[in-house]
């Protein structure tokens, strides 16, 4: 059954079936079965990463291999969390090599994501502990790799692309107590707390919060928290478990905050407390818990950002760029007037690969949580230029709206296609962000929608699918749409060609389809020829079903509208035209069913009965002098988005009321 997912930004939400298996075997089975898939697992990256149409979540592979407390050597399934590896290693006087500031992420996805720490100046990422990892591809077969295996550097930050992690093998780090001792300083700037963390790079821990909304002299002010792992002999002698782990999570909000209470002036005045809380230079012993993981003491906390969710932004400038990009951001932030609630700055190192698909390089990283607004959108567009511009990177564990360009400007092409694919590996393929699939793109309704759909977004591209290459390549000619729009192949008629175009939109996934392709014999020609009526079955009625099931089958989360092009003969049955009226009837009922089906998805369908047109079809009919235009059917379509029966003009919506309700005797009087 479909449910409803969202990651840790609880955007986007999908419809997915989630399958848990509990063993390899299941596990090999349900990817032997699925088209497409993605590995999940506890969600904690914020965007898309982890949602697909199929997710396989691996929480159900929790088992420890093989604990070696001699060598400090840690086998486990992937599925296994941080939290509860940190359960079993801590008393033995080991601790994880790298650590996010979660407990609460699975060990497949701390490879996957090849995570970074507060020590990544120092050690690099996680996949530098990392010995060994076992594959399962999308053949069922399992792989053994090595960090020198060319696969197991793609998986290490691949985001699931390269297959399924089973289980990893890494080593820990030998640890006297599960204590910290933590210093704290205060900066009054960005460029203060650049130089402080460049002065005590020799910290194992560093990271600092920052003041995102204070400006001019004191723009980027921030609190640097650098860390050691405490000796026995640094412990106070009122501490009585050197080894203690971490306690329960002591809160939980199980509602969603109203999205007005994390306001600007709520922001300003947590970080005035904040920033003057902390005395200039203090030190004291805390425990890892609250070191690392402070957020973790609340669960759910990411509902206080409200319903709607939110956008976490991580961007990484080089360092011979860092100052000057911070400062940049920084200003961005301000002429926005966007406060991001919790921003940490620290310091990357040059230990970890940065190849393929792997975040970190050696300089400063910026993170910043944004409540989703009108402006958020635009704000991170020009963050993603400007990270750009300065040779850095966002990072995709945190991302859930980057398109192909700026990726493309940031990380290497995207490399070879597998069923592996997350949302957002098919939203960073996409080279348009509206995209018009037309079926039938020959009818002058089609053509019509076409150039309008052009002529509204300067990011628009529409698929011209039909049987007529020469007419439709000579159209874009005249049209000038040249990188606009192209032909693809379609015949209503194949059936068994249908998915066969669908898997040719791989990179023009479609936001909008339009079914407008039609065959309208008269009822003497059906009942004269079984041909006739065969075709005029496929064309109206099978040839929709077919290819917008496929469609709707395929993993698309970007599609929004479905638009089928019916006819008022398609309301009730009449004398004239009943054959051609009885399969748009039915073609209509389809619509209406899948409008209610599709909902829950947040796709509109539409049925358009434009009645009479001036168009080729029929030119040779003397038609009402109320007749539309195809120019004025198109306009229509664009501009009536809802409704699921959609009319021409008044003239044709009374039509369509009377063919409807008026008694019989006048409806076979109706032409
Ligand atoms: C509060 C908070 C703080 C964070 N701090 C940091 C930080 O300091 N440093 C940092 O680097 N990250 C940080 N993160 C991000 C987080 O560590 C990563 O997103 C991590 O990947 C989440 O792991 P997960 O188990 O929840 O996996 P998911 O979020 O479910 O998945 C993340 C990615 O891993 C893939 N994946 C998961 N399991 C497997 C598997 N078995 N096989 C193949 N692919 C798999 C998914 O397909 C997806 O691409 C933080 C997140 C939160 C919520």
């Amino acid at each position: 059954m479909m449910q409803e997912v969202a990651n840790w930004g609880n955007y986007p939400v999908t419809n997915s079936n989630i399958f848990s298996p509990t063993n390899v075997e299941e596990l090999r089975t349900i990817v032997l079965e699925k088209k497409h898939l993605i590995a999940r697992g506890n969600g904690r990256c914020y965007g898309d990463s982890s949602l697909a149409k199929n997710i396989v979540s691996t929480l159900g592979l929790t088992k420890v291999i093989h604990f070696d407390k001699e060598n400090g050597t840690l086998a486990c399934e992937s599925g296994i969390l941080l939290k509860a590896i940190l359960e079993l290693i801590v008393p033995f006087g080991y601790f994880l090599p790298v650590t996010p500031g979660t407990k609460l992420i699975t060990l497949g996805g701390a490879f996957s994501s090849n995570i970074h720490g507060k020590n990544h100046h120092v050690d690099g990422c996680f996949s530098n502990f990392v010995t060994s990892i076992k594959l399962l591809d999308e053949f069922g077969e399992i792989h053994d790799l090595m960090p020198t295996d060319e696969l197991f550097k793609k998986t290490a930050g691949g985001m699931g692309k390269t297959g399924i992690i089973v289980s990893i093998e890494f080593q820990l780090k030998k640890i006297e107590t599960s204590y910290i001792k933590l210093r704290t300083i205060q900066a009054k700037n960005y460029a203060e707390v650049i130089q402080l963390m460049e002065s005590n790079k020799n910290s194992t821990y560093s990271v600092a919060w920052i003041d995102c909304l204070a400006s001019n002299k004191n723009m980027g002010r921030s609190v640097l928290l650098l860390g050691e792992h405490a000796t026995l002999d640094d412990l106070p002698t009122a501490i009585s478990d050197p080894l203690e782990v971490h306690k329960k999570a002591k809160f939980s909000l199980f509602f969603y905050f109203p999205t007005f209470i994390l306001n600007n002036l709520f922001v300003r005045i947590f970080n005035f407390l904040y920033y003057h809380k902390s005395i200039q230079s203090t030190s004291k012993i805390v425990h890892y818990d609250s070191y690392f993981f402070p957020l973790d003491i609340v669960n759910n906390w990411n509902r206080i950002y409200g319903k709607k969710g939110f956008l976490e932004y991580q961007m990484v400038f080089p360092k011979n760029h860092a100052e000057i990009g911070i400062k940049r951001a920084l200003e961005l932030l301000t002429n926005y007037n966007s406060a991001s609630f919790l921003s940490v700055i620290k310091a990357f190192g040059d230990k970890s690969p940065t190849d393929y698909l792997n975040y970190p390089i050696e300089g400063i990283t910026l993170g910043l949580d944004l409540k989703i607004s009108k402006r958020v959108w635009s704000l991170l567009d020009e963050l993603d230029v400007l990270v750009a511009e300065y040779g850095g990177k966002t990072y995709l564990a945190k991302d859930a709206r980057i398109n192909k360009i700026n990726f493309e400007k940031q990380y290497p092409k995207d490399f070879k296609s597998s069923i592996f694919q997350s949302h957002q590996m098919q939203r960073i393929r996409q080279i348009h962000q509206n995209v018009l699939l037309v079926l039938g793109a020959n009818s002058d309704i089609a053509k019509a929608y076409v150039l309008k759909f052009l002529s509204k977004s300067t990011n628009s591209y529409v698929v011209m699918a039909s049987r007529n290459q020469v007419e439709i390549e000579d159209f874009i000619q005249v049209n000038e749409l040249q990188g606009k729009a192209h032909f693809q192949f379609f015949d209503a008629e194949k059936l068994e060609s249908h998915n066969v175009l669908v898997s040719s939109l791989e990179e023009f996934k479609p936001t909008e389809i339009m079914y407008a392709a039609g065959f309208c014999p008269t009822n003497d020609a059906c009942f004269n020829s079984i041909e006739i009526t065969h075709k005029m079955v496929h064309v109206n009625y099978l040839g929709p079903i077919s290819i917008l099931n496929a469609l709707v089958e395929d993993d698309n989360p970007f599609l929004k509208r479905i638009i089928g092009i019916t006819s008022i003969a398609g309301v009730r049955g009449r004398k004239s035209n009943f054959m051609y009226g009885s399969t748009k009837s039915g073609f209509i009922s389809y619509l209406f069913g899948l409008s209610q089906q599709l909902k829950e998805r947040g796709v509109v369908v539409q049925s358009i009965a434009p009645g009479s047109v001036k168009t080729k079809m029929t030119a040779h009919l003397k038609l009402p002098f109320f007749a539309s235009s195809p120019e004025e059917v198109a306009n229509i379509i664009y501009s009536q988005r809802k409704k699921f029966q959609v009319y021409p003009s008044f003239i044709w919506s009374c039509i369509a009321l009377l063919v409807r309700f008026a008694p019989r005797v006048i409806v076979s009087k109706l032409q």
